[in-house]
This record gives structure tokens, sequence and C-alpha cells, in this order.
């Protein structure tokens, strides 16, 4: 049997209209996983859903992660749809960069409500059905910021470490109930997220980079399908770096 086989397994992914987590649905689908897709923008995660045309294994549901109520409802509607959860994907993230002294409080707020408060609220309300069950995965993607800083990123490295600390304290209270937490940094990926940089910057921080490129969403739903699937089984608490060598 294929060890990353996922069949039968339900996996919420946040932020899954685009970029990473659109690459991470699509490699668990590929092995067997009914998905929810999750995002805050319909528009996008209808065009996604039309994508998979496949009702019967995917269900997309609107969602702010960073908003209690809207959480509630989008664990709700999947019990209702597929019974349980086997594994939850915290992807959905921002960047709001700037210098500390001409960052507004509004920026600050948004991307720790976003990044951080956003793991706080589905491990909590998810972890509910998974501690009944004895069973389940999580998994947050981080980044190597959280783990290095950044000029410009004090909200955006603040709440990728705090994703790592929360990584580690969640791994030791639901271990007794067979939940394993993990967490995924990566390093610079080409994505919408990353789109603005300047060629120069960009040439510089290839340069930096072991590996000589950067990386992909491929690169990194590798990695979240191999801490979903039984391969990492006797993996929990950590940070997979997933970053060609920048941080080495
Ligand atoms: P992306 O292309 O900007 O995708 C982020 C997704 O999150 C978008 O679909 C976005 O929806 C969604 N989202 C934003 N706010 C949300 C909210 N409040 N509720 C629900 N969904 C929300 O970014 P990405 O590069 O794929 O990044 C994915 C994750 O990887 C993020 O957590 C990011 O911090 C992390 N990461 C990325 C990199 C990188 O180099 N790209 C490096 C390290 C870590 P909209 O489409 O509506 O905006």
């Amino acid at each position: 049997m294929n060890n990353t086989n996922l069949k039968n397994k339900v996996a919420i992914v946040t932020g899954a209209s685009r970029g990473i987590g659109l690459e991470i649905a699509k490699i668990f689908y590929e092995n067997g996983a009914k998905i929810v897709i999750t995002d805050i923008d319909d528009k996008t995660l209808s065009i996604v859903n039309k994508e998979f045309d496949d009702s019967k294994n995917i269900l997309s549901i609107v969602s702010d992660v960073s908003i209690s109520d809207s959480v509630t409802n989008m664990i709700k509607t999947t019990i209702e749809k597929f019974n349980k959860i086997d594994i939850l994907v915290n992807c959905a993230g921002i960047t709001r960069d700037n210098l500390i002294i001409r960052m507004k409080e509004n920026d600050w707020d948004n991307v720790i409500n976003t990044n951080l408060k956003s793991v706080f609220l589905t491990s909590k309300i998810a972890g509910r059905y998974m501690m009944k069950e004895k069973s389940g995965n999580i998994i947050n993607i981080s980044s190597v910021v959280g783990i290095t800083g950044n000029v410009g990123q004090t909200n955006y490295s603040a709440s990728k470490a705090g994703v790592i600390g929360m990584t580690k304290s969640l791994a030791k209270e639901f271990a007794s109930r067979n939940i394993r937490v993990n967490a995924i940094a990566p390093g610079f990926i080409d994505t919408a997220m990353t789109k603005n940089l300047k060629e120069d910057a960009k040439e510089q921080l290839i340069d930096a980079i072991l590996l000589k490129r950067l990386g992909t969403t491929k690169d990194i739903a590798n990695a979240a399908l191999f801490l979903a699937s039984s391969l990492s089984d006797y993996i929990t608490g950590q940070t997979l770096v997933v970053d060609g060598g920048m941080i080495t």
C-alpha cells in the first residue's frame, strides 16, 4: 500500500483558494482524501471548487479564520457533510510589512489575528472533535521568518514564531489522544505573497539559498503530505524547515 495514501481521511485546508493552500488541497485529494477547502474570498473559492468539480469529496466553505463564529460554522459544516475531521492544515496567512516605527496598530492586529489567533481557534474547535475520536493530525504553516526574524516583519515574524510555540504546546496537550501536531516553516516560496519582490532583491535572495532556487508550492505540499501521512507517524511537536538551505 502507498504510505502516503489518505483514503477515507477528511482534511480541512484553510486559505486554500490559491498558493500553498491550494497545492496542499490538490496533493491530499490526489492521494485519496476528502477535502474541505476554506477561504475568506467566495469568488476565488468558487473558481477552485469548479476546478475540482467533485461535490461528493470536496466541500468549499467561505470562512474568515480570524473570527470565532466563522471557524465554528466551518467546522460544524464539515462535520455535517463528512462526519469527522482527520487532518487540519492551518495555511491561511497574510503579510502587512513595515518598519515597526511606521507600522499601524491595525496591521499588527490583522496579521496576529489571521496568522496566529486563527490557529488557536481552529485547533480549539476542531481539536474537540479529534479528542473525541482519539485521532487527529494538525499541520501549521509557519515560516523561516518565525525562526530568524526579518526587517519590516515584526508582526509577521511574531505571528509565525507564535505558531511554532503553539505547535509544541498543542503537541503536548493532544498527544495522549493520539493527535499529532507539527509545523512547516517554508523559506521563500514563489506565490502571490512574494510576487512584489524586486528582481535584484530576488537574485540576492536566491544567492543566499544553498539550492539556488526559490521554493515552489509543490515543495511545501510534499512536506505537508509527509506530515499528514503514516510516513510521519512517530513525529509530533516538530517544525520542518523547507527552505532549500536558506537559514542553515
Ligand atoms: P497567498 O497566495 O497569499 O495565500 C494565502 C491564502 O490565505 C489566500 O487564499 C487568502 O485568501 C487566504 N486568507 C487570507 N486571510 C484569510 C482569512 N482571514 N481567512 C481565511 N483565509 C484567508 O499566500 P501563500 O504564499 O500561499 O502562503 C500560505 C501560507 O504560507 C501563509 O500562512 C504564509 O504566511 C505561509 N508562508 C508563505 C511563504 C511564501 O514565501 N510564500 C513563506 C513562508 C510561509 P484571499 O485569496 O482572499 O486573499
